[in-house]
């Protein structure tokens, strides 16, 4: 007797046991803002696992929801000042808060996910021989002196100052990187990432596109920070997202400035913000924190000539798609 019947389809569960990827990647720091939009871009990519270590201190497993339980994604909640033990081909390493009001909450802590965190990673891309990518930031170069800033200026960072935990912690993880690459072998890259903004930032988290966007829904005053003239760049996360793969695909250790060149006034920013979102909302200044870097715009020189690489979406295109995610977690529709 012979079956008409095609053989049966294999269960989820048996797929996922067959599943061929060919890279594995983990990404820490990855149910965060950057973090969850770099593992759903990765995650497209059939032939990549990846895997996300995070303790949840600014991210959340919501970021990542669409992503639970698929055979190529494992979630671990780990803290990277204690070590990790897997076998992975590439690591993105993220994890360290992002926003003023979480860095300084815990600054020791900062300063230890900064220097031991990255300490573990690096050790973990020893044993395994994976290439690290870590993402620095634009604060190593302080308030700086040099505009706009490129890869080879030193920065004028205060060494004691209520930010230092996180910019001289970067400026350690960097320095790190490159003694982990030079005594070690280690492939390493370096990405000094400038602000970015997008959907999922955390809506209270203090930063000043989430905090101008959640408070114009609100119909909130618009906080500017004292002066208001001090300048800033963003880049939209998606922009960002592709900035850092090519970095890591590349043959380029960095560091490399990833951002946006449009430079933007505080009070810029908060009339392009009400002009967008909310024409009748009032602009109001406030008073600034210590050591409040003035000007910031990325020299992306390097980017577009090793990377080829440059960002597409203008902070006007950015904006209303950042305003639709909000409204949603804020439950605010906007008025017909
Ligand atoms: P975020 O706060 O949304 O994400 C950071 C993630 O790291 C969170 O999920 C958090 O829970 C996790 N984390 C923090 N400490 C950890 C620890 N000890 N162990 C494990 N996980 C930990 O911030 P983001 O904006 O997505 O920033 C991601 C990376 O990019 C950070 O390294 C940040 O310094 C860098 N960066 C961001 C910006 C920006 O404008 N967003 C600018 C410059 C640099
Ligand atoms: N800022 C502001 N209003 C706010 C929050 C921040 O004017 O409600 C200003 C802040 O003084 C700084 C700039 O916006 O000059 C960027 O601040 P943010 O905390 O977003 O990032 P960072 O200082 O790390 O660039």
């Amino acid at each position: 007797h012979v079956s008409t019947k095609p053989p049966p389809e294999p269960s989820p569960l048996r797929k996922a046991k067959f599943f061929q990827a060919n890279m594995r990647i983990l990404v820490t720091g990855g149910a965060g803002f950057i973090g969850s939009h770099l593992v759903d871009r990765l995650m497209q990519n059939e032939k990549n696992e990846v895997i996300v270590a995070d303790n949840f201190f600014t991210g959340s497993k919501d970021n990542l929801k669409q992503w639970i339980g698929h055979p190529r994604f494992e979630l671990i909640r780990h803290d990277v000042t204690e070590t990790l033990l897997v076998e992975v081909d590439q690591i993105y390493h993220l994890a360290c808060p992002a926003s003023p009001i979480f860095y300084k909450y815990n600054p020791v802590k900062t300063i230890k996910t900064n220097v031991i965190g990255t300490m573990n990673m690096l050790g973990l891309a020893k044993r395994v021989g994976a290439r690290i990518l870590l993402t620095s930031t634009s604060e190593v170069y302080g308030d700086p002196l040099v505009h706009p800033q490129d890869e080879s200026y030193w920065g004028n960072v205060n060494p004691i100052g209520v930010r230092s935990c996180y910019d001289e912690g970067k400026r350690v993880a960097e320095t790190l990187m490159f003694d982990y690459h030079r005594q070690h072998g280690i492939e390493i890259r370096i990405a000094r990432i400038f602000n970015t903004y997008g959907p999922r930032m955390n809506i209270d988290d203090g930063r000043v596109v989430s905090n101008f966007i959640a408070q114009a829904i609100r119909d909130e005053p618009l906080t500017v920070q004292l002066p208001g003239t001090q300048t800033r760049s963003f880049c939209y996360v998606s922009d960002m997202v592709d900035g850092l793969i090519r970095l890591m695909e590349g043959e380029n250790t960095g560091p490399i400035n990833i951002g946006n060149p449009g430079e933007f006034t505080m009070l810029e920013l908060a009339e392009t913000v009400k002009e967008i979102i909310n024409p009748k909302v009032k602009i109001m200044k406030v008073e600034n924190t210590p050591d409040d870097p003035r000007q910031r715009k990325p020299d992306i020189t390097k980017a577009k000539e090793l990377l080829g690489w440059e960002p597409k979406i203008k902070l006007r295109d950015g904006l209303p798609l950042m305003e639709e995610d909000f409204r949603t977690r804020l439950a605010i529709s906007r008025e017909k």
